[in-house]
């Protein structure tokens, strides 16, 4: 008899008042009875729309029937046919857009759980300390990858499954992209992260921190004397952008992805950090994404009172609304359709003392459909900060790109692949972030894994 509750176990989670004092992981997983009892919530759907919905197409009601029938091992082994990253992707996809969304069972109440149960089983798996997957034979044939992402850590951990000889060339000392400079601990325990590389290791990919392609090397000197046959690139979308505002080269103005880098993958947070922030009274964060959450939660964690100004109202805030819904929890104010139109700084100084901003309104929606944020003249108001973080996207670095002979990018910076991630390049490839621009982890899994499949049969036909 399936469960017929119409809403789901709620996750078991850090009180507000304490997490927003730490940096440790908020939501604390389902427990066996839990698992159990959602995975009876679902309906073992004939047609699985809840299939439809997820990137890369995991057998869904299969994985849950196996929990339901209390074989987690079986539910780790379906998700794994098709995610290299289930513990990952059960923490921050955003399943409420993808796989939950078409859930029947959110037609009348609550959609089935998806991701937790999915972060359930890929948990139980690692508890298990079941050993890693061997080596297999190699296949002689040698392949590069640049970036250490979600995108590159799956395209590596496919090929390598398949014989190939797969290096990784990362820039930062660690690897993992942004599911360890970005995305923090309290969402994403590093530890999580570090496990799924080591598994990499395991199977016998190599990773070279501290080497910058187009700097260190070049895609060219990797594809001729470095003897690498194919090379595919994952180097995400990583530069930050700003508002082109009065005040904002001041002190106390940060881009999102500095402070997030600081405080993850330098560990700013910890008292005699090599790597300090500034622990700011006030913070204001610019934008309405998950980096904007990511940062505001993080701001609140070292102290400050942090409002979130964003010009367009709560509906189209781009975040998920879960990460809003433990911000609001956490104390932080959102001050929406307001925009910033000059960084302050206090009298005498260069250090930032508060932000001018103009009120907003919606107008006619624009070329994405949303309606365009419309300033209200002589509404302008002052928020006071000593610090302000810019939170307003990121684009593809173009230093691969200037560096490559022949590899085309688009208008706003993305390297132009098809379908199976083949550039304008002959033997490179490219996927996740660097193509599409900032987009989601399991999409970045999702085209690297085209793309190791597309370099197998490029190869293996050739042979
Ligand atoms: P990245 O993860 O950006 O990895 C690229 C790697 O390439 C980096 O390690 C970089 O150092 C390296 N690199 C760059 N240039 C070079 C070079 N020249 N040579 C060598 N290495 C290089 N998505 C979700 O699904 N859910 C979320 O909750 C979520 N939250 C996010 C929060 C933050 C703060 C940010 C920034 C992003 C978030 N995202 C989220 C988006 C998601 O993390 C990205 O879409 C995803 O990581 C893209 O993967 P990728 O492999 O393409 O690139
Ligand atoms: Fe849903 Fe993401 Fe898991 Fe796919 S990978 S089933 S979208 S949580
Ligand atoms: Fe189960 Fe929902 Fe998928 Fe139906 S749509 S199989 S109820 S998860």
């Amino acid at each position: 008899m399936p469960n017929m509750s119409l809403k789901k176990n709620p996750m078991p989670s850090q009180e507000p008042d304490v997490r927003n004092n730490n940096f440790e992981e908020v939501a604390l997983g389902y427990t066996e009875e839990m698992a159990l009892d959602e995975a009876a919530r679902c309906l073992n759907c004939k047609n699985h729309p809840c299939v439809s919905g997820c990137p890369v197409g995991i057998n869904i009601p299969g994985f849950i029937q196996k929990i339901a029938s209390g074989d987690f091992e079986g539910a780790y082994g379906i998700i794994s046919e098709d995610s290299a990253l289930p513990a990952i992707c059960g923490r921050v996809c955003p399943q409420e857009s993808q796989c939950e969304k078409n859930c029947v069972r959110g037609i009348k109440g609550e959609p089935v759980g998806i991701g937790r149960l999915e972060r359930f089983a890929a948990d139980t798996h690692m508890k298990s300390g079941a050993a890693p997957a061997e080596r297999p034979a190699s296949n002689g044939h040698r392949i590069a990858v640049i970036g250490s992402g979600p995108s590159g850590l799956t395209c590596a951990g496919d090929l390598a499954r398949k014989g190939y000889e797969v290096t990784i060339f990362e820039a930062l000392h660690t690897p993992g992209g942004v599911l360890v400079y970005g995305i923090p601990e309290f969402r994403l325990p590093k530890a999580i992260v570090r496990r799924e590389i080591e598994g990499l290791k395991a199977l016998g990919v190599k990773i070279e921190t501290n080497m910058i392609i187009g700097k260190t090397l070049s895609v060219d000197e990797l594809l001729g004397d470095m003897g690498f046959e194919a090379v595919f690139i994952g180097s995400g979308a990583g530069l930050p952008q700003f508002m082109h505002i009065p005040g904002e080269n001041l002190r106390g103005v940060l881009s999102a992805n500095e402070f997030l880098t600081r405080i993850n993958l330098m560990g700013a947070f910890k008292e005699g950090s090599a790597t300090p922030v500034m622990h700011a009274a006030k913070t204001i964060v610019v934008g309405g994404g998950n980096v904007a959450m990511d940062a505001a939660r993080c701001a609140k964690r070292l102290g400050a009172d942090v409002t979130v100004v964003y010009r367009r109202s709560e509906a189209e805030l781009p975040a998920r609304k879960e990460e809003v819904e433990h911000a609001k929890e956490e104390g932080i104010v959102f001050s929406l359709l307001c925009n910033p139109v000059e960084i302050l700084a206090g009298e005498g100084t260069k250090q930032v003392c508060g932000a001018r901003c103009i009120r907003m309104e919606l107008g006619e929606p624009d070329a994405s459909g949303r309606r365009r944020p419309v300033e209200i003249p002589g509404s302008e108001f002052v928020i006071d900060a000593d610090c302000v973080i810019m939170a307003l996207g990121t684009s593809p670095n173009p230093l691969i790109k200037s560096t490559t002979e022949g590899l085309e990018v688009s208008r706003r910076g993305g390297i132009v692949a098809d379908e199976d991630g083949r550039s304008s390049k002959a033997r490179v490839y490219a996927g996740g972030d660097a193509v599409t621009g900032s987009a989601t982890v399991i999409l970045a899994m999702g085209a690297g894994k085209k793309a190791a499949a597309a370099i197998d049969r490029d190869i293996m036909g050739a042979e």
